[in-house]
């Protein structure tokens, strides 16, 4: 690995080549007669979760994906909303169901992801997947890890013996992440809010990925010289008068300085994010009925 000014890793460009690879993908799905399908579905009116959805359904059009948002009123009960999902899974047309999170504080989001037919779980969530996923099976993978995966290939050659440390532990980034870079024969410390001497650990890193959601947290001095250093933190910073600004957990400025490749945020490990769940809905609609009706649920 390179030492001294870091090399960024472009997002949007990884993201670019992989949407044109994609394209063909679907146009070979469509010559098979599958149209691959995805269906969000986004309760309430959360502002973010607006702006995503609509980049995931832009994303899933141009790649040549039908596309849909159901957008249910707040006050849905989790009856209601796992019938939709029901209705779903039974739909030859839906190839992959997301849920945009977070969910209302009256639905239990485990309850409703259990809901999802794993064949459809194209955000990677479903206990079978995760399952899966731990026991290095093919399966559906959780976006934002996978890409993570994707743009550290495009810098790390081998991945054997080099120590990672991820810092956060959710179900969604840190524990999947920590399992496909284990899956790479990566040494793993995962670290969380609990975990002592923290910069101590990340000065041992070759391989940083931060997903603790604190602006600016990973600083110069808890980073080796030469470690690949991946930002998966999004945060948006109010700097008075509503001007916001969106950062991520490391100090990108001061931690490229050492780091010997850095992605930055935005253009980074966002874009990945949004190309990995396309790649998955096509990957979906490529599996067949039969592949479906095997699934343990
Ligand atoms: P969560 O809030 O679910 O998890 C944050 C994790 O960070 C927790 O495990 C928490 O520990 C840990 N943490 C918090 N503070 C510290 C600390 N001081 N030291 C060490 N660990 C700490 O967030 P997510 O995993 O959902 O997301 C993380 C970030 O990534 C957010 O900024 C989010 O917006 C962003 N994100 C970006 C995506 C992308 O596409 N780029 C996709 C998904 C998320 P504990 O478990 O002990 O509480």
């Amino acid at each position: 690995m390179n030492e001294g000014s870091a090399r960024v890793i472009n997002g949007r460009e990884i993201a670019a080549n992989l949407y044109q690879e994609m394209k063909k993908d679907v146009e070979r799905l469509k010559e098979r007669h599958i149209l691959p399908g995805l269906a969000i579905i986004r309760v309430g009116n959360d502002y973010a979760s607006g702006i995503y959805v609509n980049n995931k359904i832009k994303r899933s059009l141009e790649i040549g994906i039908h596309a849909k948002q159901y957008h249910i009123e707040e006050t849905v009960s989790q009856a209601a909303l796992i019938d939709k999902i029901e209705t779903l899974n039974n739909d030859s047309k839906v190839h992959g169901i997301i849920i945009q999170l977070p969910l209302p504080r009256h639905i239990d989001p485990f309850s409703v992801i259990h809901a999802i037919h794993p064949a459809k779980d194209v955000d990677g969530f479903h206990p079978i997947n995760v399952g899966k996923l731990t026991l290095g099976e093919p399966c559906l993978q959780p976006c934002t890890p996978q890409g993570c995966i994707v743009m550290l290939e495009t810098v790390i050659k081998d991945f054997a013996g080099l120590h990672a440390v991820v810092i956060g532990r959710s179900n969604i980034v840190g524990r999947p992440m920590s399992t496909m870079l284990l899956a790479k024969n990566c040494t793993v410390t995962i670290c969380h809010s609990y975990t002592k001497n923290l910069a101590d650990i990340t000065r041992t890193a070759d391989i940083i990925i931060a997903a603790a959601g604190k602006p600016k947290f990973i600083t110069k001095d808890m980073v080796k010289k030469g470690a690949v250093v991946l930002d998966v933190g999004i945060n948006r910073i109010n700097l008075g008068d509503d001007n916001y600004m969106m950062c991520g957990d490391v100090d990108f400025k001061e931690v490229s300085r050492v780091a010997s490749y850095i992605s930055p945020v935005p253009g980074g490990v966002g874009q990945l994010t949004v190309a990995m769940l396309i790649k998955n809905v096509i990957k979906a609609a490529s599996m067949t009925r039969s592949f479906l009706d095997k699934v343990n649920r």
